[in-house]
């Protein structure tokens, strides 16, 4: 999940730093914390060459607060528990039997191994799933070498959680947004709900926002903490996103609010969005989201009559059966009401001309057409794969100048559930060989039962690392990894904005821990293709990067915290959009052409049963944590020791559940368990779980998984065709039907 912070560069370049004192022991290093998903910028204080302390930057997006992850993180990278040598499988898959070996010896038997299995299934029957997030200096090389030895088959987290979001946006304008926090008046989040502590400068941003008079309109079915302090907060049922938006579109069309000349110039299919539109009368919606057609109306209009106006990117919306259309309806709401591309509304950075960006590393045209055309899942749910994006190359080639956009990692990538059916042999072709990248793939995508049997069919399983984490139990080789602490780093959103941030090393990796860089880069060459990464240290990749600049990685990281060009504003008056027709599509003619609906629309949930009377909705993260990891830190442990459900007193008392009580929730594909929390702030029927949740300390190995097969949510999130988004395949976390049971009490024995 992810953020770059959608900061004004020239408020950060220009700000005074603060006079702080610093011990004559102690040297700064400016480095951008990579314990989320956000980049804060953060100053490491080292003493004998160890990272003692990490504090905020006294730049004025970040100065405000630092969250605990990012403060404890040095204690958390030097866990005794950290992989430090690379580890070898030598009893039977996920026994927990390990031998230490040297890179050297690990590498060249993978590099054999994968050969092997490319030499007999082809080169598709290699997938990979990371998270750029969590590896940070992948850079696109991992997607460089498979594009170069012909695997389509890369799967990322990012798949429902802004990667997606990113593809589909460009179906409708070209390039994915930025929100202007600095200049806007008015914010809107659906459902997002950034605090001190989770997705710190938006929240920052935020508050600086409305300090300043800026409006708040919070969509969110619990009273989170941004809508205690919202304008309006509308309560809407999980999941209804698109038949908010398809109401607020609704009243701003028919009360004529949006800007006439922006769209009379520069969309197409404006009167079919309308007649779509008109299906979906405030009554009907009101309905459908469980909010009072006023209240609705009320927040469209404070949306389109303030602004300009900003919907900020939100994980909730890129995570639900109907998630295509609601993407595509924030695009609209954004471009019919004049807000893309201007101060204060929703910025189309482009690429900075004088880096070479991550899609340009990635050579995606080495692949051949034949080989795109094998990406797995792009048959029936195409919209982020090759074949989805593939209508916008011209068009992007002519407004951006290259044909490839890979926009925060998501535009190009295979679909994930139709990759782990096909590694579980249900595919269209075999695929054997799996290598996963700071990702606990296992618990990261939905259907982990799937997973678990996709990863036992595999031939070659390779992760890298820095923690046992239930995924790594099931591997061949792992690879232990370096942390943002220990490795160089130049962050660009992963193509998302033109904005570039170094970050310094402040220290060395402990034992053998590598970065991401070094593992493409070993691999590459145990492959016999060392010709594809020929640089031989992540410092002289960046001095080839940083070229134009005139400057080695080491100048620039001296003397830039941010580099950037001055924004331009509008750019479409001279390119036009990087779109087929050049506009706004409103009616996209990509899906048109893909065979799906060009309009958005919504589909009602599943009617649940008398079984399953509740509704859950998961993929919720925890301050303490970043997705599944942080749980080995004892200082996060102390402050959230068990996972909790959330249920409203009312459904409580339904289900005779009690506070502090372990509880078992139960839908058709099984069950975990979670303790129960009771929240007055949580509407009645519905269920949230957080995600993630393993117990580093529990028995590992296959039959346990430290304690994942019964604590993960993953465990109980199915992917089938009613729990999918129909045009990018991705799956609906946000209603669920379950039922909760309350369990025997536990003792700490049987925990
Ligand atoms: Fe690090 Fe916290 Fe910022 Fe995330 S929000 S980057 S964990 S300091």
């Amino acid at each position: 999940m992810p953020a770059p912070p959608a900061f004004d560069g020239n408020e950060v370049a220009n700000a005074k730093p603060l006079k702080r004192k610093v011990r004559p022991d102690v040297t700064l290093k400016k480095t951008l914390c990579a314990s989320c998903d956000i980049a804060c910028s953060v100053v490491s204080e080292v003493q004998n060459g160890r990272v003692v302390r990490v504090r905020s930057s006294d730049n004025p997006i970040f100065r405000d607060n630092i969250c605990m992850k990012g403060i404890v993180a040095p204690k958390g990278f030097a866990h005794p528990d950290r992989i430090r040598t690379p580890l070898k499988r030598v009893g039977e898959r996920g026994s927990g039997q390990w031998q230490e070996v040297s890179w050297e010896e690990a590498m060249s038997d993978i590099g054999a191994r994968l050969n092997g299995i490319i030499d007999q299934h082809g080169p598709e029957a290699w997938a990979v799933s990371t998270s750029q997030w969590n590896t940070a200096t992948d850079h696109g090389l991992g997607r460089r070498l498979m594009n170069h030895v012909g695997s389509p088959n890369w799967i990322s987290g990012v798949a429902l959680c802004a990667g997606n979001t990113a593809a589909i946006n460009r179906l409708t304008y070209g390039w994915f947004p930025l929100a202007d926090f600095s200049q806007t008046n008015c914010i809107v989040l659906f459902g997002h709900n950034p605090k001190r502590h989770s997705w710190v400068p938006i929240y920052n941003q935020i508050r600086r926002a409305q300090a300043r008079g800026a409006k708040l309109i919070v969509l969110d079915p619990r009273k989170s903490e941004n809508a205690e302090v919202a304008d309006i907060w509308l309560p809407l049922k999980a999941g209804s996103d698109a038949a908010m938006c398809l109401g607020w579109l609704n009243v701003i069309i028919n009360e004529e609010l949006y800007d006439k000349k922006f769209v009379a110039e520069w969309t197409q299919g404006f009167e079919e969005l309308k007649q779509r539109v008109d299906q979906y009368p405030l009554d009907r919606v009101a309905q459908l989201t469980g909010c009072e057609p006023e209240a609705i109306a009320q927040a469209a209009r404070l949306y389109a009559t303030s602004g300009p106006s900003v919907i900020p990117w939100t994980p909730l919306t890129d995570m639900q059966r109907n998630s295509t259309s609601a993407i595509r309806l924030h695009s609209i709401l954004r471009a019919i009401c004049g807000y893309l591309d201007v101060p204060g509304g929703e910025l189309l950075h482009g690429f900075n001309p004088d880096i070479i960006p991550e899609t340009d590393i990635e050579m995606h045209e080495s692949l051949s057409l034949e080989q795109q055309d094998k990406q797995l899942g792009n048959d029936k749910h195409p919209a982020f794969t090759y074949r989805g994006q593939r209508p916008l190359m011209a068009a992007n080639k002519r407004v951006w100048g290259r044909e490839y956009n890979n926009q925060v990692t998501g535009c190009y990538m295979a679909n994930p559930s139709a990759t782990f059916r096909a590694m579980a042999g249900e595919g269209p072709y075999p695929v054997k060989a799996f290598f996963v990248l700071g990702n606990n793939t296992l618990m990261s995508y939905a259907n982990m039962p799937l997973i678990l049997k996709a990863m036992m069919n595999q031939d070659l399983v390779v992760v890298h690392e820095q923690f046992m984490t239930p995924t790594a139990q099931l591997a061949d080789y792992i690879l232990p990894g370096d942390s943002w602490l220990e490795r160089p780093w130049l962050m660009d959103g992963f193509g998302w904005t033109s904005l570039y941030r170094p970050s310094q090393q402040a220290m060395e990796p402990p034992g053998e821990c590598k970065s991401t860089f070094e593992f493409w880069r070993q691999l590459a060459s145990a492959m016999g293709h060392s010709e594809v990464v020929p640089w031989n240290s992540l410092e002289e990749f960046y001095d080839y990067r940083l070229e134009k600049t005139g400057m080695s990685f080491e100048e620039f990281s001296e003397k830039y915290e941010i580099y950037f060009s001055q924004p331009k504003f509008k750019k479409y008056l001279d390119t036009g959009f990087a779109t087929p027709s050049g506009k706004v599509e409103l009616k996209s003619s990509v899906l048109d052409g893909l065979g799906f609906d060009p309009l958005p629309y919504f589909r009602e949930d599943p009617v649940n049963s008398d079984d399953f009377p509740l509704m859950m909705f998961t993929g919720v993260r925890e301050d303490e944590f970043f997705q599944t990891g942080h749980r080995h830190i004892p200082e996060m442990r102390k402050r959230k020791p068990e996972p909790y459900l959330f249920v409203s007193p009312q459904t409580a008392k339904d289900y005779d559940l009690v506070e502090d009580e372990w509880a078992s929730v139960e839908n058709p594909m099984g069950a975990i368990e979670m303790k129960v929390g009771i929240r007055d702030n949580m509407p009645d029927g519905l269920v949230r779980i957080p995600h993630g949740w393993w117990r580093p300390e529990a028995q590992q190995g296959l039959g346990n998984l430290s304690d994942a097969l019964k604590l993960s949510d993953a465990m109980i999130c199915p992917d089938d065709d009613d729990h999918l988004d129909r045009e990018q395949g991705i799956p609906h976390l946000k209603g669920i039907a379950c039922r909760i049971k309350k369990l025997a009490l536990k003792t700490e024995a049987t925990q």
